[in-house]
């Protein structure tokens, strides 16, 4: 076994006092992938208080199963009736891992119980959640994830303003239908950008001569191409690629990765904290590609500032080389539940939030504002 790190060392504290909250906010304009379109953010978050100290995990899951089998409904269950009754206090972070093992899966409500005990800990440590995890900070390269539209001009116009901030790499979403043709447009009249497509699992290996004709727009990868739950057929894809392929929800731990990376199936990965079970289990991840020679990168969950600020922390570690879909607060909702939000410098660049834990304070009244639900636990 790999010699544990001091965040898998650290000790849980005593817990006071447990919420589960959801929260809904509308999002500034509809996200749409190929499978499906949101509106509003509605997300579980958990909050811990120990000796007055309060830490904030997010739940990535979405009311519904169109990104991944977990719902905030699954979520809560999980988290109530299985990972709950295994925290205890004096246990490291380690032994809580291995306590959680026997639940499969549900890498979503074990990252939201996770993030809230590493941001306490780092918050009465005093300090950022990046240090405690062993990085320190640095600035972070920006990426956006522009959604389906309705047009081509639609899309031109959106990533001509993306441009603008200017974020360092461009993401579109693709789907059958919108794809040669778009990305076709895109590359037209933006020649030089960083640019790469996900396409939410959204073609089968049978579109592999389709998918071939992508290779004409220099692009950085091409996200998930194929199923949600496949890795075998990427492997084949990837040999009739010349474009890297990078695998997002295929991805669910360690053993997902090596799997992926032993088959040639993918040259990238895309690390969601929150759908890998959390931070240290994405730590292996970036680690393990890291020694290889393959790049990672954070994406989103188009989640509330907590759950965005464990990303941004997540990207001090090393490995983390390619722009993520970390983007400004102000394109996902007009107020959100923290302060202070994401914002770009003149260089695109986003500094890692420098207080305690996550460094981001979560605003409680806005929080009640947005509140549709709160369940104590004990
Ligand atoms: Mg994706």
């Amino acid at each position: 076994m790999n010699k544990l790190t001091p965040a898998e060392l650290a000790l849980l504290p005593k817990l006071d006092r447990i919420e589960l909250i959801t929260v809904r906010l509308p999002f500034v304009q509809p996200f749409a992938t190929s499978v499906h379109s949101w509106a509003v953010k509605e997300a579980l978050l958990l909050r811990i208080e120990s000796g007055g100290v309060v830490g904030w995990g997010e739940c990535v899951a979405d009311p519904d199963p169109y990104y991944s089998y977990e719902t905030t409904q699954t979520a809560r269950h999980i988290f109530k009736d299985f990972l709950l009754p295994q925290v205890e206090a004096g246990i490291s972070f380690a032994e809580l891992g291995e306590r959680l093992r026997p639940v499969r899966g549900h890498g979503m409500a074990k990252a939201m119980l996770e993030n809230a005990l590493l941001d306490l800990v780092a918050r009465q440590r005093g300090v950022p959640l990046h240090e405690l995890l062993g990085w320190p900070g640095r600035r972070i390269q920006s990426g956006i994830s522009i959604g389906i539209k309705d047009s081509i001009p639609e899309l031109l116009s959106a990533v001509e303003e993306a441009l603008r901030r200017p974020y360092h790499r461009i993401k579109v979403k693709i789907m059958r239908g919108k794809d040669v043709a778009w990305l076709r447009a895109l590359r037209a009249e933006f020649p030089q950008i960083a640019l790469m497509a996900d396409a939410n699992g959204d073609y089968r290996i049978e579109d592999a001569p389709l998918l071939r004709e992508l290779d004409a727009f220099n692009l950085t990868m091409i996200e998930q191409p194929l199923s949600y739950s496949d890795i075998v057929q990427h492997a084949a894809l990837q040999r009739e690629l010349a474009t890297p392929l990078c695998l997002d929800e295929s991805i669910h731990d360690l053993d997902d990765a090596r799997a992926a990376l032993s088959l040639d199936a993918c040259r990238i990965i895309n690390i969601k904290q929150g759908r890998v079970g959390g931070l240290l289990e994405s730590l292996r991840i970036a680690a393990f590609c890291h020694e290889r020679g393959v790049g990672v990168w954070s994406g989103g969950m188009d989640e509330t500032g907590i759950g965005r600020a464990f990303n941004l922390h997540l990207q001090a570690a090393a490995g983390f080389t390619l722009p993520g879909d970390t983007s400004e607060t102000s394109r996902y909702f007009a107020e959100d539940i923290v302060a202070p939000g994401v914002v770009l410098a003149d260089d695109g660049f986003i500094e890692m939030p420098t207080g305690p834990g996550i460094g981001v304070q979560v605003l409680e009244d806005r929080v009640k504002r947005y509140e549709l639900e709160r369940e104590r636990l004990s």
